[in-house]
């Protein structure tokens, strides 16, 4: 085009106006669709780029070479807008329960619970046959107590928010006994010395970081003592010379002394996962017929729920959590509460439980099935991606994530794309640029989609090879 010989001057007077645009026939789809105010915001951006431009570059932009393309450039803009940040993305990293991929998918049950009590009034906080005011709490409360034997639960936002209010509510200006092998950092911000004073309690450490005895809890009782606590080391492992003191044990000594046993679980899981090869997690039931008085967990961690913290234990306890005003400001709201109670009726059925909950049946699925996946994509894909990049199916290992077994793996297959013409860096870019984002991670020179993480094989698979047509 000429333009590029023109003078700025000429330039700026050859931009269309605001009103010539508006009236355009193809702003009309766009002004239905997203309002007169948002088509404005847009065109203005858009006469801002081409100034920009012309000052720049002294010419104007490629995509004002035609109405269509500029038009085509406008409706790219509003779309991108308007596109909601928290949209799906498959999440092959190869990581499960991905805290910044927004942890457990939730089962069928649980997405319609949430879907009816977002539509229409529900009993939150109403008992229907005695017709009078319940607690939002009461529901979980009941399942927990038929899964676990605890007597009563209280529900809030995560765990960190439940280990928050069982110290405050429980140990609040008192010393709070901990094993020096069990001060954990959780990532974030969430450390146990920092919580502890933020609930106002005073930490006591004890033992070393490799041992800790009996008589180690014995000696810093006192009667300024609020509780023992146990913390469930989640995300790391000692090995080797190592003593720790079990819950049974505390529990009798605790009750010996009349102080009690809570205990921070962490992922919490209410299912035996040996049967998937992973390690034996402890489990809320074992750590109250231990006797530990509270035990918190997470639901969006091994248990596959909505984020929330769940306290469980004895009634006493409960009711001093409930009545706190900081339960007040950390309680969950109706849509946490359906998708938890939906997640929680599925332990009733255990038969069932790896078909409805995802990351069940991400962990029940077989290395030898992955393989035969993974040999249907590559010969469905492989052409379309060959000149740039190899496609191959490569034996890897997926991790639980949340910082859940961080010493046991599950075996999988990934995708392996090695470049040839093309970068991993676009390639990484380009799946990322989907309407659902294909989210993988590179390794060994490699850019790895660990088939494990897949939701919907057909949906990925449509995806991975839109993605390759659009190289
Ligand atoms: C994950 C975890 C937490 C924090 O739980 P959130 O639900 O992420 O708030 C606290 N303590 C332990 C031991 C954990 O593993």
């Amino acid at each position: 085009m000429t333009q590029v010989f023109d003078s700025p001057e000429n330039l700026y007077r050859a931009l269309p106006s605001m009103d010539s645009l508006l009236l355009a026939d193809a702003a009309q789809a766009l002004k239905q669709h997203y309002g007169k105010t948002e088509l404005k915001n847009a065109i203005n951006q858009l006469l801002q780029q081409a100034r920009s431009n012309i000052a720049a570059e002294g010419r104007l932009p490629v995509w004002l070479n035609s109405h269509d393309t500029m038009f085509n450039h406008l409706a790219l803009q509003l779309q991108q807008q308007h596109q909601l940040s928290l949209r799906p993305v498959h999440n092959l990293t190869g990581t499960l329960l991905h805290t910044n991929l927004g942890r457990s998918q939730q089962s069928e049950a649980a997405i319609a619970a949430v879907t009816q009590v977002m539509r229409y009034p529900t009993p939150l906080e109403f008992e229907l046959e005695a017709g009078k005011r319940g607690h939002r709490d009461n529901a979980v409360s009941k399942l927990i107590h038929r899964l676990t034997g605890a007597e009563a639960c209280c529900v809030v936002n995560n765990n960190a928010a439940a280990v928050l209010l069982m110290l405050a509510s429980v140990c609040a200006g008192k010393e709070v006994i901990v094993s020096r092998g069990e001060l954990v950092e959780i990532g974030g911000a969430f450390r146990i010395p920092d919580i502890m004073r933020q609930a106002g309690c005073t930490l006591v450490e004890v033992g070393a970081t490799n041992r800790t005895h009996l008589r180690d809890y014995e000696n810093a009782i006192n009667d300024n003592t609020g509780a023992i606590m146990k913390v469930h080391t989640s995300n790391y492992h000692i090995q080797g010379f190592t003593a720790a003191v079990d819950e049974a044990t505390l529990g009798q000594l605790c009750r010996e002394r009349g102080i009690p046993l809570i205990s921070d679980l962490g992922s919490g899981a209410l299912t035996d996962l040996r049967r998937f090869g992973l390690k034996q997690e402890p489990m809320p039931q074992q750590m109250l017929a231990d006797g530990v008085d509270l035990v918190s967990f997470s639901g969006d961690k091994l248990l596959g729920g909505p984020q929330s913290g769940l306290i469980v234990g004895k009634q006493a306890l409960i009711n001093k959590l409930q009545s706190h005003p900081l339960k007040r400001a950390l309680r969950c709201d109706k849509l946490i509460l359906a998708a938890l109670e939906a997640t929680l009726l599925h332990y009733l059925n255990p038969e069932t439980l790896d078909a409805a909950l995802p990351i069940m049946a991400k962990f029940a699925r077989t290395q030898a099935e992955l393989e035969q996946q993974a040999a249907r994509f590559i010969a469905q894909l492989a052409p379309a991606y060959t000149e740039q990049f190899s496609l191959t199916a490569i034996k890897c290992q997926t991790q639980v994530g949340s910082g859940s077994q961080p010493d046991t793996h599950l075996d999988s297959v990934a995708l392996a794309f090695s470049p040839k013409a093309g970068t991993l860096q676009q390639l990484e870019q380009h799946f990322k640029a989907h309407t659902q984002p294909v989210i993988g991670r590179i390794a060994n020179d490699q850019l790895l989609l660990d088939l494990r993480g897949a939701d919907d094989f057909e949906l990925l698979l449509q995806a991975l090879a839109e993605l390759g047509a659009s190289l």
